[in-house]
């Protein structure tokens, strides 16, 4: 049987807005706000509206507005639950084609935003006010890949839970309107007390202590946040507030189904961004890129965009698959690693090569290559680390456990 490799129809609406958003608002001030770190984009509040309108119609993906996810019960005419995690890739795909930093500052379209979609109940999507921008804290000065190390306390006290801990390197954590905060409601515990709190940023005892200056996506706020006696409803905990320590930490875990794919998108976008303009200057420079001969007969350079171009291919089709599957409910913790694995170091190799096969050209700011392959590197580390993801791969594929391969 023959495997169908196009996308439906309903989607490209989705792909032709994010691209000419990508193309139109982002490349044009991609440069600027590259220089001009934790400036706010204002261009980006047309994209809100775009977004919202997309939202209203269906088409925002998965994470959209206000994190309606499956869960929701007033849908808009036209709106489509089934297809919101590949929406969230090919927006964040199209959208990181013209900037990844621009693309993790929209407006209503964080991280945390698909981590509440999975989740979120009605209830709490109404108490949230609607519309909502969630950024995702879950590093704190602590620890960075062992997830289950959190030291953020959650201490329920009548129908509130208190809240106390630091959280660094937070995406759009100064911007966003609300954070999804990892913290453990019992630490005598363990993992399985870790639980994500949605807190609204303005909330007392919420301060944004310092933003992050980067090597890259300078466009995007990176904060540090403390939490200090800060209370908010009970019901702001997402998903079961029981503790099951025979499950562990599955529950929270289970947001990186979602994001994982979704940050392999983005890493998909810029390397495709960087192919489509080393091709122009490879073709410039009067090389010819020739499908019909094998790659080893042709000029190095030329090989060497073949092989950049499979490698492509592969991140986009394994990031379909991770999103496909979790439109459809199937487990797809092994697919999601995978495709940001692949997708990861896809684009750190792709856009390092294009500088240096474009060489001065490359290495100058006269194109936008030397910026992607800064800005690439941080997706091969947040959302798990390469080293992370293919840890996770090799206990999936060898059936260990993380106390058995570590
Ligand atoms: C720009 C930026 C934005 C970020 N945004 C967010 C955000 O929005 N929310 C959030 O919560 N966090 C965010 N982070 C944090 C990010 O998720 C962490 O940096 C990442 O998980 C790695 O953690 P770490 O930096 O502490 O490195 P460490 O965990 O200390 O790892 C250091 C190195 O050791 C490797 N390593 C660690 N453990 C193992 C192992 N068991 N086997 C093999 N190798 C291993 C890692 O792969 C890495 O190369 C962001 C970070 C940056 C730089």
């Amino acid at each position: 049987m023959a495997i169908n490799l196009e996308l439906p129809k309903k989607l490209h609406t989705t792909i032709d807005q994010a691209r000419d958003a990508a193309l139109e608002i982002f490349r044009p001030i991609s440069r600027k706000y590259d220089l001009a770190e934790h400036e706010y984009p204002v261009e980006l509040d047309t994209l809100a509206y775009l977004y919202n309108g997309l939202a209203a119609a269906g088409q925002a993906g998965a994470g959209a507005s206000g994190g309606r996810g499956d869960a929701g019960k007033e849908r808009p005419e036209g709106y489509v639950a089934n297809g919101g995690n590949m929406q969230s890739v090919l927006n964040s795909m199209w959208a990181s084609y013209g900037d990844v930093g621009l693309m993790l500052s929209i407006p209503y379209q964080g991280l945390g935003n698909a981590a509440i979609a999975a989740v979120a109940t009605d209830d709490q999507i109404e108490s949230f006010g609607g519309e909502v921008w969630a950024s995702m804290a879950i590093t704190e000065p602590s620890f960075g890949s062992d997830s289950a190390a959190v030291t953020t306390t959650a201490t329920r006290d009548g129908d509130e839970y208190v809240i106390n801990g630091e959280k660094i390197f937070v995406t759009a954590g100064s911007r966003a309107t609300h954070i999804v905060v990892w913290a453990s409601v019992d630490r005598s515990l363990g993992r399985a007390a870790i639980k994500s709190f949605v807190v609204p940023r303005d909330n007392p005892g919420v301060t944004i202590a310092r933003l992050e200056h980067k090597l890259g996506i300078k466009a995007s706020d990176t904060a540090v946040i403390r939490f200090e006696d800060c209370r908010i409803p009970a019901k702001n905990l997402l998903g079961s507030p029981d503790v099951d320590v025979k499950k562990g930490f599955g529950g929270v875990m289970q947001t990186f189904d979602n994001t994982r794919p979704m940050v392999a998108a983005m890493a998909v976008g810029v390397s495709r961004a960087a192919l489509e303009e080393l091709r122009k200057l490879l073709e410039g420079a009067g090389l010819e890129i020739d499908y019909d001969r094998p790659a080893a007969d042709q000029p190095a350079a030329v090989a060497e965009f073949i092989r950049m171009e499979a490698d492509y291919e592969a991140a986009y089709l394994l990031m379909l698959r991770a999103a496909w599957m979790a439109d459809n409910k199937v487990p797809n913790s092994l697919e999601a690693s995978m495709s940001k694995a692949k997708a990861g170091r896809t684009g750190t190799d792709v856009t390092n090569k294009a500088v240096e096969l474009a060489s001065t050209v490359g290495f100058s700011e006269r194109t936008l290559l030397e910026k992607w392959a800064r800005d690439s590197k941080i997706l091969d580390i947040f959302e798990g680390t390469q080293q992370i993801q293919q840890l996770i791969i090799a206990r999936r594929v060898l059936g260990k456990s993380s106390a058995e391969l570590k």
